[in-house]
């Protein structure tokens, strides 16, 4: 018989370092364990869970030194090979640890050790068993309670108050009730029959049609079509399709986007059990439907982000709804783009993905003209509604009054006349977004950041939309003490400068100050489809997820803040916002109308919007990315350090410089270092270098080899640096 080698488990753990780290197996297992499944093992002084992912006969650490792990924490792996390939490759593609990929992808309560299917006591009366003594009064609350309900858990013991549970402990000792294990329920969606939809134009067949031919097989679309024009009747067809095959599909949508009617209008429509996956839902009903997904017993997962890790053994379609979304890029932490590891997902697995939106990010577009997706167009609105009338006001010509020009006023009177409602957009809460001193010039600071501290009436404070620092108003120039100006606009004035405006029009404000929470949302929205609100003012919150039919203008109240923004990224946020926000007005019986202000009428991004829509918007902005070597032409990454001095920073990327050097590979170019463009935030000095390749492959050579360099680098140790790979933003 050949000698039994020594075995070594490799686990990812939960931890900053990129490596897996090789254990003993636990005493008493034999054989290797199945990769997926948990382990609890000694780490420091501490005792971490971390994942199984492979078993070696060779490790780098001398035997003497590994120590061995505890316990296995599952008997069947908790991920399949596919999934764990889907998170090996996102670990490295973002340069991530494995543990913190896999951390992202399972539920708390699992990541925190609890078993897969938790057993829960239920307390329950012993037949004919006669309490010994008197009772206590709480005592006989419990006997009461169990002769109610039946046997009860412990959450049911909670709601007598505190002390409940040691009373059924003391009933327990006296014989009267038992505690019984019991393997609690999958979570169970009311299954109902499914209500058929309406028949579909043709538009919407050739799509149904385009991707019924594909399943079975690696085929991107891009399902390009404006607000109302009937994506979400596509995806329920496309869907029903999978179902009816036997398989899984998995439907992502932005943070916003999951709102109770969506998930009842999939449910009502598909008619089988569907999981929720998303952060607002608590630990227990998270785990609950995470495992339905994993079971099968789920046709549908619905979910944001994070649900493109979710476990679907037998996957056949991924939907990601408004693709454009910035939702789906996790910006801290473990930076992933849910969409593009969604495309990786389905090319593994040889599905096909539709990627929904009314304004495609630049690169699904670049994906479409390079023919590695298919478009689908749906051209006009399901209802029939037209293509609202767009002009342009001319800022010079029409200075703005408290944030509106005359013909926009005069617009608004004319439709709110014409019993229409009315959304004023604008991308900046509170009041003014500057304190200024007429005498010297002093601008309120914030002593963190180098930013402007942003005026806000209702509180009547001065807050800091950067690191959250707010202090009262002061009365007068801490320099000169003249009397202090508000300057400029945010919402909170727009609504305030309304009442002279329009007196008498009631009106709603929607932004993260007025709705802080998806109840608060749905007040503001009900005062809307109510109708008892005519104007509407908001932030970005009014261009997602949410239609105001009985809106019949738009206007934009200052294009130019992302005509001139710093990323390279604005004016592509900027298009996107002004055909979101104008595509959730109107109907068919009210074509509508969209104003936007600017004091560049003839940028040639606007005219273009303006004269061929976002498509026209799109292919200017891509000719002007493609000769400025931004992406989709070239690729990115972007490494950020922050410390205590300024000097710290610099020195650390000055020495990550250095280190990436002598390696550059071909096409690859570093920008920098050069500080942030709000160098100081939140107390902390910021700097950055920014990579940028012509191709994928050579940046990702150059990573795998900075990467860890910088981890070993005695200088990191000064600084908080992580690395950014395809970034949002990059100033
Ligand atoms: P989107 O997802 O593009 O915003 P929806 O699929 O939600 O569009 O459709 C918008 C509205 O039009 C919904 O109320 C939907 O029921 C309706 N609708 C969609 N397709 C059709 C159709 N072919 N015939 C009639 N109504 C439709
Ligand atoms: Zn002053
Ligand atoms: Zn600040």
């Amino acid at each position: 018989m050949p000698e039994a080698h020594p075995l070594y488990l490799q686990i990812a753990l939960d931890s900053p370092v990129r490596r897996l780290f090789d254990y003993l197996p636990p005493a008493g297992v034999a054989g290797a364990p199945p990769p997926g499944v948990r382990v609890e093992v000694p780490f420091g002084r501490r005792t971490l869970i971390g994942v199984l992912v492979g078993c070696t006969t060779r490790s780098d650490v001398p035997a003497s030194r590994l120590k061995r792990a505890r316990r296995l924490l599952d008997e069947e792996p908790l991920f399949d090979a596919a999934s764990l390939e889907l998170l090996r490759f996102a670990a490295d593609y973002y340069q991530a640890p494995l543990g913190e990929a896999i951390g992202a992808a399972l539920p708390v309560l699992l990541r925190q050790g609890r078993p897969l299917y938790a057993t829960e006591t239920r307390w329950q009366r012993v037949p004919d068993a006669v309490p010994a003594g008197r009772l206590g009064v709480r005592q006989r609350a419990v006997l009461e309670l169990i002769e109610r309900l039946g046997p009860v858990t412990t959450a049911d013991l909670a709601g007598l108050g505190p002390g409940a549970r040691a009373s059924a402990r003391l009933l327990v000792q006296q014989g009267v009730l038992v505690e019984a294990e019991d393997r609690s329920a999958p979570a169970a969606a009311t299954v109902t029959a499914p209500v058929p939809g309406p028949e579909l134009n043709a538009a919407q067949a050739t799509a149904v049609a385009a991707i019924d031919a594909a399943l079975g097989s690696f085929a991107p679309f891009l399902l390009h079509g404006v607000t109302g024009s009937g994506k979400t009747e596509v995806y329920l067809r496309a869907i029903e399709r999978v179902l009816a095959r036997g398989e899984q599909a998995l439907v992502l949508v932005p943070e916003i986007g999951l709102t109770p009617q969506s998930v009842a209008r999939f449910q009502a429509r598909l008619g089988v059990p569907l999981a929720m996956l998303h952060s607002g839902m608590g630990d227990t009903d998270r785990l609950l439907h995470w495992r339905a997904a994993r079971s099968g017993s789920a046709g549908v997962v619905i979910g944001t982000r994070s649900a493109v890790y979710a476990p679907l053994p037998r996957l056949g379609l991924i939907v990601i709804d408004e693709e454009h979304d910035s939702s789906y890029k996790q910006q801290d932490g473990f930076r992933y783009s849910a969409r593009d590891l969604a495309v990786w997902r389905a090319r593994r697995l040889s599905i096909p993905v539709v990627l929904g939106s009314a304004t495609p990010a630049l690169e699904t577009l670049a994906n479409v003209e390079a023919g590695r997706y298919a478009r689908l167009d749906l051209p006009s609105r399901a209802g029939g509604a037209g293509k609202p009338a767009t002009a342009l006001v001319d800022l010079r010509m029409h200075p703005s009054q408290q944030g509106l020009a005359a013909p926009s006023v005069a617009a608004m009177a004319r439709h709110l006349e014409a019993g229409g409602q009315v959304l004023l957009y604008l991308n900046r809460r509170g009041f003014a977004p500057t304190l200024y001193c007429p005498g010297c010039g002093w601008m309120a600071p914030c002593d963190n950041c180098d930013a402007r501290l942003t005026v806000h009436g209702g509180s009547r404070r001065l807050v800091c939309h950067h690191c959250g620092a707010s202090q009262a108003i002061p009365f007068a120039c801490p320099r000169c003490e003249t009397e202090l100006l508000p300057v400029g606009q945010g919402t909170e004035r727009i609504e305030e400068s309304l009442t002279d405006v329009f007196p008498g029009v009631e009106r709603v404000r929607i932004d993260r100050d007025t709705v802080r929470s998806a109840a608060e949302f749905d007040v503001a929205l009900e005062k809307v489809r109510s109708r008892q609100a005519r104007i509407l003012i908001g932030t970005q919150m009014l261009a997602k997820g949410h239609d105001f039919p009985d809106v019949t203008l738009v206007v934009v109240l200052n294009a130019d803040q992302g005509l001139f923004g710093l990323d390279f990224r604005a004016a592509e946020r900027l298009a996107q916002s002004i055909i979101q926000v104008a595509g959730r007005a109107g109907r068919a019986s009210r074509p509508g109308e969209v104003l936007i202000q600017t004091s560049c009428p003839d940028h040639p991004l606007l005219t273009q919007l303006l004269a061929g829509g976002y498509d026209a918007f799109a292919r200017t902005a891509l000719d002007e990315r493609r000769h400025a070597h931004w992406p989709p032409y070239t690729h990115l990454a972007l490494l950020r350090a922050e410390a205590a001095s300024a000097a710290d920073a610099q020195a650390f990327l000055a020495v990550a410089a250095n280190l990436a050097g002598p390696t550059l590979p071909r096409g690859v170019r570093l920008l920098g270092p050069a500080p942030a463009a709000m160098e100081r935030r939140a107390g902390r000095y910021r700097a950055q270098i920014l990579v940028r390749a012509e191709g994928r492959a050579a940046l990702h050579d150059l990573l795998r080899q900075w990467v860890p360099r910088l981890d070993a680098e005695p200088s990191a140790r000064r600084v908080r640096w992580a690395i950014d790979v395809d970034p949002l933003e990059v100033t």
